[in-house]
Protein backbone atom coordinates (compact mmCIF):
# COMPACT_ATOMS: atom_id res chain seq x y z
CA UNK A 1 0.00 0.00 0.00
CA UNK A 2 1.31 3.41 -0.80
CA UNK A 3 2.61 4.67 2.73
CA UNK A 4 0.72 8.32 1.46
CA UNK A 5 -2.33 6.95 2.79
CA UNK A 6 -4.44 5.55 5.09
CA UNK A 7 -7.02 3.40 5.38
CA UNK A 8 -10.09 3.84 7.38
CA UNK A 9 -12.48 0.60 8.06
CA UNK A 10 -15.90 -0.66 9.77
CA UNK A 11 -17.48 -4.00 9.23
CA UNK A 12 -20.91 -4.73 9.19
CA UNK A 13 -21.16 -8.38 10.72
CA UNK A 14 -24.25 -10.34 10.71
CA UNK A 15 -24.59 -12.91 13.05
CA UNK A 16 -27.53 -15.95 12.63
CA UNK A 17 -28.21 -17.17 16.28
CA UNK A 18 -28.85 -20.91 17.43
CA UNK A 19 -32.33 -20.92 18.28
CA UNK A 20 -34.25 -23.52 17.71
CA UNK A 21 -37.34 -21.51 16.33
CA UNK A 22 -37.35 -18.16 14.45
CA UNK A 23 -37.84 -14.74 15.59
CA UNK A 24 -41.41 -13.80 15.34
CA UNK A 25 -42.93 -17.15 15.02
CA UNK A 26 -42.38 -20.83 16.10
CA UNK A 27 -41.08 -22.11 13.04
CA UNK A 28 -38.08 -24.15 13.11
CA UNK A 29 -34.73 -22.80 12.01
CA UNK A 30 -33.02 -26.19 11.37
CA UNK A 31 -30.97 -25.90 8.07
CA UNK A 32 -31.03 -28.06 5.13
CA UNK A 33 -34.90 -28.68 5.47
CA UNK A 34 -36.59 -29.22 1.77
CA UNK A 35 -37.55 -25.24 0.43
CA UNK A 36 -40.52 -24.01 1.89
CA UNK A 37 -41.43 -26.47 5.15
CA UNK A 38 -40.28 -24.47 7.79
CA UNK A 39 -42.91 -21.46 7.55
CA UNK A 40 -46.01 -20.07 8.49
CA UNK A 41 -48.17 -17.52 8.24
CA UNK A 42 -46.33 -15.00 10.43
CA UNK A 43 -42.81 -15.59 8.39
CA UNK A 44 -44.33 -15.93 5.21
CA UNK A 45 -45.99 -12.26 6.04
CA UNK A 46 -49.79 -13.28 5.59
CA UNK A 47 -52.66 -10.36 6.33
CA UNK A 48 -53.68 -10.28 10.10
CA UNK A 49 -50.86 -12.25 11.29
CA UNK A 50 -48.95 -10.89 14.43
CA UNK A 51 -45.29 -11.25 15.09
CA UNK A 52 -44.53 -12.71 18.86
CA UNK A 53 -40.84 -11.99 20.37
CA UNK A 54 -38.53 -14.81 20.75
CA UNK A 55 -37.08 -14.05 24.33
CA UNK A 56 -34.14 -16.16 23.35
CA UNK A 57 -33.35 -14.12 20.50
CA UNK A 58 -33.10 -10.70 23.17
CA UNK A 59 -31.17 -13.08 25.60
CA UNK A 60 -28.84 -14.32 23.49
CA UNK A 61 -28.24 -10.93 21.94
CA UNK A 62 -27.94 -9.35 25.60
CA UNK A 63 -24.73 -12.28 26.56
CA UNK A 64 -23.38 -10.99 23.12
CA UNK A 65 -23.91 -7.12 24.17
CA UNK A 66 -21.96 -7.89 27.63
CA UNK A 67 -19.19 -10.25 26.14
CA UNK A 68 -18.18 -6.49 23.87
CA UNK A 69 -18.80 -4.66 27.03
CA UNK A 70 -22.09 -2.56 25.40
CA UNK A 71 -23.92 -0.44 27.38
CA UNK A 72 -27.54 -2.62 27.55
CA UNK A 73 -30.47 -0.12 26.99
CA UNK A 74 -33.51 -0.68 29.22
CA UNK A 75 -35.97 0.43 26.34
CA UNK A 76 -35.21 -0.74 22.63
CA UNK A 77 -37.56 -0.81 19.75
CA UNK A 78 -38.35 -2.71 16.64
CA UNK A 79 -38.66 -0.82 13.09
CA UNK A 80 -39.65 -1.60 9.81
CA UNK A 81 -37.43 -1.51 7.58
CA UNK A 82 -39.32 -1.43 3.72
CA UNK A 83 -38.16 -2.65 0.45
CA UNK A 84 -38.95 -4.68 -2.53
CA UNK A 85 -37.34 -8.11 -2.59
CA UNK A 86 -39.21 -11.28 -3.82
CA UNK A 87 -37.48 -13.51 -0.70
CA UNK A 88 -39.14 -10.88 1.81
CA UNK A 89 -43.00 -11.72 1.42
CA UNK A 90 -44.07 -8.99 3.87
CA UNK A 91 -42.04 -5.76 2.05
CA UNK A 92 -40.41 -5.07 4.82
CA UNK A 93 -37.58 -6.19 7.29
CA UNK A 94 -38.53 -6.22 11.04
CA UNK A 95 -35.16 -4.42 12.40
CA UNK A 96 -33.75 -1.89 15.08
CA UNK A 97 -33.16 1.38 13.60
CA UNK A 98 -33.41 3.94 16.50
CA UNK A 99 -33.12 2.73 19.69
CA UNK A 100 -31.30 -0.42 19.61
CA UNK A 101 -30.66 -3.34 22.29
CA UNK A 102 -26.93 -2.51 22.57
CA UNK A 103 -24.85 0.48 21.90
CA UNK A 104 -20.97 1.26 22.69
CA UNK A 105 -19.07 -1.61 23.14
CA UNK A 106 -15.51 -2.78 22.30
CA UNK A 107 -12.91 -5.40 21.38
CA UNK A 108 -9.79 -5.92 21.93
CA UNK A 109 -7.35 -7.58 18.81
CA UNK A 110 -3.92 -8.71 19.50
CA UNK A 111 -0.94 -8.70 16.48
CA UNK A 112 1.34 -11.62 16.06
CA UNK A 113 3.81 -9.33 17.38
CA UNK A 114 1.85 -8.96 20.68
CA UNK A 115 0.48 -5.52 20.51
CA UNK A 116 -2.92 -4.88 21.17
CA UNK A 117 -5.62 -2.74 19.93
CA UNK A 118 -9.14 -1.90 20.90
CA UNK A 119 -11.89 -1.76 18.55
CA UNK A 120 -15.60 0.50 19.30
CA UNK A 121 -18.72 -1.17 18.80
CA UNK A 122 -20.88 1.26 17.97
CA UNK A 123 -23.77 -1.12 18.03
CA UNK A 124 -25.37 -4.29 18.23
CA UNK A 125 -29.13 -4.80 17.02
CA UNK A 126 -31.85 -7.61 16.48
CA UNK A 127 -33.75 -8.27 12.91
CA UNK A 128 -34.97 -11.26 11.06
CA UNK A 129 -33.31 -12.67 8.57
CA UNK A 130 -34.92 -12.57 4.25
CA UNK A 131 -35.24 -15.82 2.62
CA UNK A 132 -33.29 -17.05 -0.32
CA UNK A 133 -33.13 -16.92 -3.79
CA UNK A 134 -31.68 -19.63 -6.33
CA UNK A 135 -30.78 -18.17 -9.21
CA UNK A 136 -28.94 -21.33 -10.75
CA UNK A 137 -30.91 -24.65 -10.38
CA UNK A 138 -33.16 -23.75 -12.82
CA UNK A 139 -34.35 -20.45 -15.74
CA UNK A 140 -36.47 -19.11 -13.08
CA UNK A 141 -35.77 -18.22 -9.94
CA UNK A 142 -36.11 -19.93 -7.08
CA UNK A 143 -37.26 -18.71 -3.56
CA UNK A 144 -36.98 -20.77 -0.43
CA UNK A 145 -38.67 -18.88 2.32
CA UNK A 146 -36.99 -21.02 4.47
CA UNK A 147 -34.81 -18.75 6.08
CA UNK A 148 -37.25 -16.15 6.41
CA UNK A 149 -37.85 -14.82 10.11
CA UNK A 150 -34.25 -16.42 11.07
CA UNK A 151 -32.74 -14.42 14.26
CA UNK A 152 -29.77 -12.35 13.31
CA UNK A 153 -27.79 -9.92 15.04
CA UNK A 154 -25.99 -6.80 13.32
CA UNK A 155 -22.73 -5.92 14.81
CA UNK A 156 -22.02 -2.60 13.82
CA UNK A 157 -18.17 -1.57 14.56
CA UNK A 158 -16.31 2.09 14.91
CA UNK A 159 -14.28 3.07 12.03
CA UNK A 160 -11.30 1.94 13.55
CA UNK A 161 -9.99 -0.17 11.96
CA UNK A 162 -6.70 0.56 9.54
CA UNK A 163 -5.76 -2.56 7.63
CA UNK A 164 -7.24 -5.82 6.09
CA UNK A 165 -5.42 -7.61 8.89
CA UNK A 166 -7.11 -5.27 11.47
CA UNK A 167 -10.71 -6.47 9.81
CA UNK A 168 -9.48 -10.05 9.63
CA UNK A 169 -8.45 -10.30 13.19
CA UNK A 170 -11.61 -7.99 14.61
CA UNK A 171 -13.88 -10.75 12.62
CA UNK A 172 -11.72 -13.81 14.11
CA UNK A 173 -12.15 -12.05 17.66
CA UNK A 174 -16.03 -11.83 17.00
CA UNK A 175 -16.79 -15.32 15.81
CA UNK A 176 -14.46 -16.26 18.88
CA UNK A 177 -16.81 -14.75 20.80
CA UNK A 178 -19.95 -15.67 19.28
CA UNK A 179 -18.92 -19.50 18.90
CA UNK A 180 -17.97 -19.12 23.11
CA UNK A 181 -21.22 -17.84 23.85
CA UNK A 182 -22.79 -20.65 21.88
CA UNK A 183 -25.23 -18.16 20.32
CA UNK A 184 -23.70 -18.73 16.35
CA UNK A 185 -22.02 -21.42 14.89
CA UNK A 186 -19.43 -18.92 13.14
CA UNK A 187 -19.76 -20.47 9.58
CA UNK A 188 -18.93 -17.79 7.05
CA UNK A 189 -19.14 -20.45 4.59
CA UNK A 190 -22.48 -21.61 5.03
CA UNK A 191 -23.61 -17.83 5.87
CA UNK A 192 -24.13 -17.83 9.41
CA UNK A 193 -21.76 -14.98 9.99
CA UNK A 194 -21.53 -12.17 7.37
CA UNK A 195 -19.38 -9.35 6.79
CA UNK A 196 -19.83 -6.12 5.12
CA UNK A 197 -16.52 -3.79 4.82
CA UNK A 198 -17.13 -0.19 4.71
CA UNK A 199 -13.46 1.42 3.26
CA UNK A 200 -12.65 4.80 3.03
CA UNK A 201 -9.19 6.22 2.32
CA UNK A 202 -7.50 9.55 3.29
CA UNK A 203 -4.03 10.69 3.00
CA UNK A 204 -1.92 10.33 6.20
CA UNK A 205 -2.26 12.86 9.05
CA UNK A 206 -5.73 14.17 7.60
CA UNK A 207 -8.22 13.74 10.32
CA UNK A 208 -11.68 14.10 8.49
CA UNK A 209 -12.67 10.89 6.92
CA UNK A 210 -12.66 10.07 2.86
CA UNK A 211 -15.75 8.94 1.11
CA UNK A 212 -16.32 5.63 1.88
CA UNK A 213 -17.91 2.32 -0.35
CA UNK A 214 -19.21 -0.61 1.01
CA UNK A 215 -18.19 -4.07 -0.15
CA UNK A 216 -20.49 -6.90 0.16
CA UNK A 217 -20.38 -10.74 -0.73
CA UNK A 218 -17.70 -11.81 1.26
CA UNK A 219 -18.20 -15.87 2.14
CA UNK A 220 -14.93 -16.37 3.81
CA UNK A 221 -12.21 -14.79 6.11
CA UNK A 222 -9.65 -14.36 3.76
CA UNK A 223 -11.98 -13.15 0.74
CA UNK A 224 -12.69 -10.35 3.68
CA UNK A 225 -9.42 -9.68 3.93
CA UNK A 226 -8.47 -9.72 0.26
CA UNK A 227 -11.97 -7.63 -0.56
CA UNK A 228 -10.62 -4.92 1.55
CA UNK A 229 -7.16 -5.16 -0.21
CA UNK A 230 -8.59 -4.64 -3.66
CA UNK A 231 -10.34 -2.02 -2.24
CA UNK A 232 -7.92 0.40 -0.33
CA UNK A 233 -5.79 -0.28 -3.74
CA UNK A 234 -8.60 1.19 -6.07
CA UNK A 235 -9.65 3.97 -4.29
CA UNK A 236 -5.68 4.94 -3.89
CA UNK A 237 -5.70 4.46 -7.52
CA UNK A 238 -8.06 7.02 -8.14
CA UNK A 239 -6.70 9.72 -5.95
CA UNK A 240 -3.45 8.74 -7.15
CA UNK A 241 -5.27 9.76 -10.45
CA UNK A 242 -6.72 12.95 -9.23
CA UNK A 243 -10.51 11.29 -9.47
CA UNK A 244 -12.93 11.10 -6.71
CA UNK A 245 -13.92 8.26 -5.09
CA UNK A 246 -17.79 7.51 -5.82
CA UNK A 247 -19.99 6.34 -2.37
CA UNK A 248 -21.33 3.00 -3.55
CA UNK A 249 -21.70 -0.61 -3.11
CA UNK A 250 -19.62 -3.09 -4.50
CA UNK A 251 -19.87 -6.66 -4.84
CA UNK A 252 -17.10 -8.80 -3.98
CA UNK A 253 -16.38 -11.83 -6.82
CA UNK A 254 -13.80 -14.40 -5.13
CA UNK A 255 -13.13 -15.63 -8.77
CA UNK A 256 -11.64 -12.39 -10.64
CA UNK A 257 -10.48 -11.18 -7.00
CA UNK A 258 -12.21 -8.16 -7.91
CA UNK A 259 -15.07 -6.11 -6.85
CA UNK A 260 -17.74 -4.52 -8.91
CA UNK A 261 -20.59 -2.14 -8.28
CA UNK A 262 -23.58 -3.34 -7.96
CA UNK A 263 -26.30 -1.59 -10.69
CA UNK A 264 -27.20 1.75 -9.25
CA UNK A 265 -30.57 0.77 -9.10
CA UNK A 266 -30.37 -1.61 -7.57
CA UNK A 267 -28.40 0.69 -4.65
CA UNK A 268 -30.77 3.59 -4.73
CA UNK A 269 -32.72 2.70 -1.43
CA UNK A 270 -35.31 4.55 0.65
CA UNK A 271 -35.80 2.37 3.68
CA UNK A 272 -38.72 4.60 4.88
CA UNK A 273 -37.64 3.48 8.49
CA UNK A 274 -40.62 3.65 11.39
CA UNK A 275 -41.19 2.41 14.65
CA UNK A 276 -42.80 -1.48 14.02
CA UNK A 277 -46.63 -1.02 15.78
CA UNK A 278 -47.03 -5.04 16.03
CA UNK A 279 -44.65 -5.31 18.63
CA UNK A 280 -43.95 -3.96 22.24
CA UNK A 281 -40.66 -1.84 23.58
CA UNK A 282 -38.59 -4.36 24.87
CA UNK A 283 -37.93 -3.92 28.56
CA UNK A 284 -34.67 -5.30 29.95
CA UNK A 285 -34.72 -4.26 33.15
CA UNK A 286 -31.56 -4.49 36.15
CA UNK A 287 -32.94 -7.66 37.68
CA UNK A 288 -33.22 -9.62 33.71
CA UNK A 289 -29.83 -8.24 32.56
CA UNK A 290 -28.69 -9.90 35.89
CA UNK A 291 -29.77 -13.35 35.43
CA UNK A 292 -28.47 -13.48 31.26
CA UNK A 293 -25.16 -11.92 33.11
CA UNK A 294 -25.04 -15.32 35.08
CA UNK A 295 -25.07 -17.10 32.04
CA UNK A 296 -21.79 -15.68 31.06
CA UNK A 297 -19.50 -18.31 30.12
CA UNK A 298 -15.71 -17.56 31.08
CA UNK A 299 -14.38 -15.68 27.76
CA UNK A 300 -11.53 -16.40 25.70
CA UNK A 301 -9.03 -13.70 27.02
CA UNK A 302 -9.90 -14.70 30.72
CA UNK A 303 -9.36 -18.87 29.56
CA UNK A 304 -6.00 -17.62 28.27
CA UNK A 305 -4.71 -15.96 31.31
CA UNK A 306 -6.19 -18.66 33.18
CA UNK A 307 -4.17 -21.12 31.32
CA UNK A 308 -0.76 -19.09 31.95
CA UNK A 309 -1.48 -18.64 35.32
CA UNK A 310 -2.60 -21.74 36.93
CA UNK A 311 -1.38 -24.38 34.29
CA UNK A 312 2.01 -22.47 33.54
CA UNK A 313 1.54 -22.79 29.85
CA UNK A 314 3.35 -20.56 27.61
CA UNK A 315 1.18 -17.74 26.07
CA UNK A 316 1.64 -19.10 22.54
CA UNK A 317 -0.14 -22.32 24.05
CA UNK A 318 -2.64 -20.92 26.11
CA UNK A 319 -3.84 -18.61 22.85
CA UNK A 320 -3.85 -21.53 20.29
CA UNK A 321 -5.74 -23.96 22.79
CA UNK A 322 -8.27 -21.01 24.19
CA UNK A 323 -8.72 -20.17 19.85
CA UNK A 324 -12.25 -21.87 20.09
CA UNK A 325 -13.98 -23.55 22.97
CA UNK A 326 -14.85 -26.83 21.65
CA UNK A 327 -10.62 -27.22 22.20
CA UNK A 328 -10.00 -26.05 25.15
CA UNK A 329 -12.97 -27.89 26.77
CA UNK A 330 -10.84 -31.11 24.71
CA UNK A 331 -7.77 -29.65 26.72
CA UNK A 332 -9.31 -29.35 30.09
CA UNK A 333 -10.80 -32.51 30.14
CA UNK A 334 -7.63 -34.56 28.81
CA UNK A 335 -6.37 -32.59 32.29
CA UNK A 336 -8.82 -34.45 34.60
CA UNK A 337 -6.55 -37.24 34.33
CA UNK A 338 -3.20 -36.61 33.83
CA UNK A 339 -1.51 -33.29 35.85
CA UNK A 340 1.16 -32.93 33.55
CA UNK A 341 -0.26 -29.58 31.53
CA UNK A 342 2.27 -29.12 29.21
CA UNK A 343 2.48 -32.50 27.86
CA UNK A 344 -1.38 -32.46 27.29
CA UNK A 345 -0.76 -28.90 25.51
CA UNK A 346 1.73 -30.46 23.53
CA UNK A 347 -0.73 -33.66 22.29
CA UNK A 348 -3.77 -31.35 21.95
CA UNK A 349 -1.66 -29.31 19.42
CA UNK A 350 0.50 -31.16 17.49
CA UNK A 351 -1.38 -34.60 17.10
CA UNK A 352 -5.00 -33.67 18.24
CA UNK A 353 -5.45 -30.33 15.92
CA UNK A 354 -3.15 -31.72 12.73
CA UNK A 355 -5.62 -34.40 12.40
CA UNK A 356 -8.78 -32.35 13.15
CA UNK A 357 -7.27 -29.48 10.26
CA UNK A 358 -6.15 -32.45 7.64
CA UNK A 359 -9.16 -34.29 7.99
CA UNK A 360 -11.55 -30.89 8.40
CA UNK A 361 -13.60 -32.31 11.50
CA UNK A 362 -14.93 -30.95 14.49
CA UNK A 363 -13.59 -31.83 17.84
CA UNK A 364 -16.59 -33.75 18.87
CA UNK A 365 -15.74 -36.05 15.81
CA UNK A 366 -12.23 -36.65 16.43
CA UNK A 367 -11.75 -40.43 17.57
CA UNK A 368 -10.17 -40.45 20.41
CA UNK A 369 -11.74 -39.00 23.21
CA UNK A 370 -9.97 -36.36 25.81
CA UNK A 371 -10.57 -39.01 28.52
CA UNK A 372 -8.29 -41.96 26.38
CA UNK A 373 -5.43 -39.17 25.45
CA UNK A 374 -5.25 -38.26 29.10
CA UNK A 375 -4.90 -41.88 30.00
CA UNK A 376 -2.27 -42.35 27.43
CA UNK A 377 -0.36 -39.25 28.91
CA UNK A 378 -0.32 -40.13 32.30
CA UNK A 379 1.07 -43.91 31.38
CA UNK A 380 3.88 -42.29 30.19
CA UNK A 381 4.10 -40.07 33.21
CA UNK A 382 3.81 -43.14 35.69
CA UNK A 383 6.48 -44.89 33.07
CA UNK A 384 4.02 -47.76 32.32
CA UNK A 385 5.03 -47.19 28.45
CA UNK A 386 7.88 -44.71 27.01
CA UNK A 387 6.95 -42.08 24.90
CA UNK A 388 8.07 -43.41 21.87
CA UNK A 389 5.69 -46.30 22.35
CA UNK A 390 2.77 -43.38 23.22
CA UNK A 391 3.40 -42.01 19.43
CA UNK A 392 2.64 -45.40 18.49
CA UNK A 393 -0.20 -46.31 20.79
CA UNK A 394 -2.00 -43.37 19.35
CA UNK A 395 -2.59 -43.86 15.80
CA UNK A 396 -4.05 -46.94 16.83
CA UNK A 397 -6.36 -45.47 18.99
CA UNK A 398 -7.33 -43.16 16.01
CA UNK A 399 -7.95 -45.56 14.27
CA UNK A 400 -9.80 -48.67 17.10
CA UNK A 401 -11.50 -46.06 18.85
CA UNK A 402 -9.62 -48.54 21.76
CA UNK A 403 -8.62 -47.29 25.06
CA UNK A 404 -5.15 -47.32 25.45
CA UNK A 405 -4.78 -49.52 28.23
CA UNK A 406 -6.36 -52.08 25.60
CA UNK A 407 -3.82 -51.75 23.42
CA UNK A 408 -0.85 -51.65 25.45
CA UNK A 409 -2.27 -54.99 27.20
CA UNK A 410 -3.15 -56.94 23.42
CA UNK A 411 0.20 -55.76 22.17
CA UNK A 412 2.17 -56.21 25.17
CA UNK A 413 3.77 -52.95 25.37
CA UNK A 414 4.04 -52.33 29.13
CA UNK A 415 7.51 -50.72 29.27
CA UNK A 416 10.30 -52.63 30.63
CA UNK A 417 11.90 -51.17 33.96
CA UNK A 418 13.01 -54.74 35.41
CA UNK A 419 17.00 -53.84 35.48
CA UNK A 420 17.72 -57.45 34.87
CA UNK A 421 16.08 -57.70 31.53
CA UNK A 422 17.16 -54.77 30.58
CA UNK A 423 21.07 -55.29 31.91
CA UNK A 424 20.65 -58.46 29.56
CA UNK A 425 20.31 -56.25 26.43
CA UNK A 426 22.71 -53.83 27.35
CA UNK A 427 25.18 -56.82 27.79
CA UNK A 428 24.33 -58.00 24.15
CA UNK A 429 24.72 -54.03 22.89
CA UNK A 430 28.09 -53.64 24.76
CA UNK A 431 29.83 -57.44 23.18
CA UNK A 432 28.34 -56.82 19.69
CA UNK A 433 29.32 -52.74 19.44
CA UNK A 434 33.29 -53.38 20.35
CA UNK A 435 34.25 -50.70 18.41
CA UNK A 436 31.71 -47.88 19.45
CA UNK A 437 32.56 -48.91 23.11
CA UNK A 438 36.22 -47.98 22.34
CA UNK A 439 35.17 -44.66 21.09
CA UNK A 440 33.07 -44.17 23.80
CA UNK A 441 35.93 -45.37 26.47
CA UNK A 442 38.60 -43.31 24.39
CA UNK A 443 36.36 -40.11 25.50
CA UNK A 444 34.09 -39.61 22.01
CA UNK A 445 31.34 -38.64 24.67
CA UNK A 446 28.34 -39.22 22.07
CA UNK A 447 28.72 -42.08 21.35
CA UNK A 448 26.23 -43.42 24.40
CA UNK A 449 23.47 -41.93 22.62
CA UNK A 450 24.27 -44.55 19.75
CA UNK A 451 24.51 -47.26 22.27
CA UNK A 452 21.54 -46.70 23.80
CA UNK A 453 19.27 -46.58 20.71
CA UNK A 454 20.68 -50.14 19.95
CA UNK A 455 19.67 -51.22 23.14
CA UNK A 456 15.90 -49.20 22.61
CA UNK A 457 15.81 -50.81 19.17
CA UNK A 458 17.04 -54.58 21.06
CA UNK A 459 13.69 -54.31 23.38
CA UNK A 460 11.56 -53.10 20.88
CA UNK A 461 11.19 -49.40 22.22
CA UNK A 462 9.87 -50.84 25.64
CA UNK A 463 13.02 -50.20 27.77
CA UNK A 464 12.67 -47.40 29.84
CA UNK A 465 15.45 -45.46 28.55
CA UNK A 466 16.23 -43.84 31.73
CA UNK A 467 17.30 -46.79 33.18
CA UNK A 468 19.10 -47.90 29.77
CA UNK A 469 20.99 -45.08 30.33
CA UNK A 470 22.07 -45.68 34.04
CA UNK A 471 23.07 -49.10 33.21
CA UNK A 472 24.69 -48.60 30.20
CA UNK A 473 26.74 -45.74 32.52
CA UNK A 474 27.71 -47.93 34.66
CA UNK A 475 29.19 -51.22 32.51
CA UNK A 476 31.07 -49.08 30.95
CA UNK A 477 32.72 -47.28 33.81
CA UNK A 478 34.08 -50.44 35.03
P1 LIG B 1 -24.47 4.03 6.59
O1 LIG B 1 -25.51 4.92 7.09
O2 LIG B 1 -23.95 4.33 5.23
O3 LIG B 1 -24.81 2.56 6.77
P2 LIG B 1 -23.07 4.13 9.06
O4 LIG B 1 -22.74 5.41 9.67
O5 LIG B 1 -24.21 3.32 9.59
O6 LIG B 1 -23.20 4.31 7.50
O7 LIG B 1 -21.78 3.23 9.16
C1 LIG B 1 -21.74 1.97 8.63
C2 LIG B 1 -20.34 1.41 8.86
O8 LIG B 1 -19.40 2.19 8.12
C3 LIG B 1 -19.85 1.47 10.28
O9 LIG B 1 -19.17 0.25 10.56
C4 LIG B 1 -18.89 2.65 10.31
O10 LIG B 1 -17.87 2.44 11.25
C5 LIG B 1 -18.33 2.63 8.93
N1 LIG B 1 -17.92 3.95 8.43
C6 LIG B 1 -18.56 5.10 8.56
N2 LIG B 1 -17.90 6.11 7.92
C7 LIG B 1 -16.81 5.52 7.34
C8 LIG B 1 -15.74 6.01 6.53
N3 LIG B 1 -15.66 7.27 6.15
N4 LIG B 1 -14.80 5.12 6.13
C9 LIG B 1 -14.89 3.84 6.48
N5 LIG B 1 -15.86 3.34 7.23
C10 LIG B 1 -16.82 4.16 7.67
MG1 LIG C 1 -25.44 0.80 7.65
ZN1 LIG D 1 -43.08 -19.14 10.80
Amino acid sequence: MNSKYEAVIGLEVHAQLLTDTKIFCGCSTKFGNPPNTNVCPVCLGHPGVLPVMNKKVVEFTVLMGLAVKCKIKELSIFARKNYFYPDLPKGYQISQYEEPICEHGKVVIEFKDGSKKEIGITRIHMEEDAGKSIHDQSDATLIDLNRCGTPLIEIVSEPDLRTPEEAYLYLSKLKQMLTYLGICDGNMEQGSLRCDANVSVRLNGETKFGTKTEVKNMNSFRNVERAIAFEIERQIGLMEDGKEVVQQTLLWDADSNKAYPMRSKEEAQDYRYFPDPDLLTIVIDENWKCRIKKQLPELPDARQVRFINDHKLPAYDAEILTSWRQLADYYEQVITVTNNYKAASNWVMTEVLRIVNDEKITIEQFPVKPISLGKLIKMIEDKTISGKIAKEIFPEMLATGQAPEEIVKDKNLLQISDTSEIEKAVDKIIESNPKDVQDYLGGKEKVIGFLVGQVMKETKGKANPQIVNEILLSKLKR
